[in-house]
């Protein structure tokens, strides 16, 4: 039977790669909702190619320019967070993919959870900013969430077949991003351009400055505690600037289990959708013997303060996680603009993380809130 999936952010790098995915396994996935921003052309050609039913964008505007490309095409066509419910609770739907940065997904992702529906997790945010919540929703409504993330999808596999009470560590990798060999002096002088070259993986800018600070690694810090119930102390980032090996499990025998493979999201998003079972595919494969010398190194907290901040804010729990999530968006989202350089945003970030005040085991409401408040105190 085909399995229907939602994807929220379906114009974005994971949500494209999502579709590629679908469209090779046509008897097994078919698109039942899609959400996306203002690229109408892609939009239109989307909705053509694989039929949602329901399909939600930004705002009337794009709406009525979709509409009139779609030349009677029928579709239920949606807008703003009401659209993002909609697609996130399509009746024909039983996996939502989460592919939105940020966290406006939030509140579609829960009601999600609540109708049942697993959850393919690529936005880091809902973990980040919510993952007690949304783990507690996760468990009541006994749906599973499938890790959209090469780092986490590593691990799930490592962990396939193993009793949880034989880990010792998760070894998360990071590729150390375009600024692992520039100088601390250095990276004042960085501007949002040169933070966007990213050496091995293509995505969006705002998940490549993430990588530059090595935020991004923190925050899989932090999902790898939620999605495995991990300790924080037993979670260690490695730098490995290749990107062969995605991560690794140490057990308590001191065997480690890794994964490897070509840098190339499909396959974990092809192993989220396809929930675990393994299929062929076309797609690029892993030649050791062509493959660069691996390397590995301690990350240099001082130079990437961001991934201590990621620790602190995860082990302190409560609202902090989601002020850290929300100051780095704005910040981030400033740094593009280019209104100040790439060492000024992890200052901003930290002043906004000394001024909260936490709040433990937050609702929906309070975590809204304090993300709110980080925002305004960074505008
Ligand atoms: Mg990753």
């Amino acid at each position: 039977m085909k399995k229907g999936i939602a994807i929220l952010g379906s114009t974005g790098s994971i949500g494209k790669q999502c579709l590629e995915v679908v469209s090779i396994f046509p008897s097994r996935l078919r698109v039942a909702a899609i959400a996306a921003k203002d690229e109408v052309d892609l939009i239109v050609e989307q909705i053509k190619k694989f039929q949602p039913r329901i399909v939600s964008v930004l705002n009337d505007d794009v709406k009525a320019k979709v509409e009139a490309k779609l030349a009677g095409v029928k579709v239920e066509l949606y807008t703003g967070a009401e659209g993002l419910l909609k697609v996130a609770t399509a009746a024909d739907a039983k996996t939502v993919v989460v592919a939105i940065p940020g966290s406006l997904a939030l509140t579609a992702v829960l009601e999600a959870v609540k109708l049942k529906k697993d959850i393919a997790l690529a936005t880091k945010e809902v973990l980040v900013a919510a993952g007690e919540l949304f783990m507690n929703e996760v468990k009541a409504a006994g749906v599973k969430v499938l890790p959209i993330d090469s780092e986490h999808s590593a691990i799930a596999q490592c962990l396939r077949g193993e009793d949880k009470k034989t880990v010792k560590k998760l070894i998360l990798t990071a590729s150390g991003g375009p600024f692992l060999k520039t100088p601390v002096e250095k990276l004042t002088q960085m501007t949002a351009k040169e933070a966007l070259k990213h050496p091995t993986w293509k995505m969006g800018p705002k998940i490549t400055i993430d990588s530059a600070t090595l935020m991004n690694k923190g925050f899989e810090v932090i999902e790898a505690h939620f999605l495995f119930g991990i300790d924080y102390a037993n979670i260690e980032v490695v730098i490995h600037p290749e990107s062969i090996i995605h991560s690794l499990v140490e057990f308590i025998d001191g065997s480690v289990k890794a994964q490897l493979g070509a840098p190339d999201m499909r396959v974990p998003i092809q192993y989220a959708l396809l929930e675990e079972e393994r299929q062929a595919n076309h797609w690029g494969r892993l030649d050791l013997t062509k493959t660069p010398q691996l390397t590995f190194a301690k990350p240099d907290l001082t130079k990437f303060p961001c991934l201590q901040y990621a620790y602190d804010a995860g082990k302190a729990k409560g609202t902090l996680p989601a002020v850290l999530n929300a100051a780095n968006e704005e910040a981030v989202s400033q740094f593009l603009k280019g209104k100040f350089n790439y060492d000024q945003i992890a200052v901003k970030i930290k002043a906004v993380l000394d001024q909260h005040q936490n709040k433990l085991t937050p609702g929906l409401g309070e975590i809204m809130e304090a993300d709110e408040l980080a925002r305004s105190l960074l505008r």
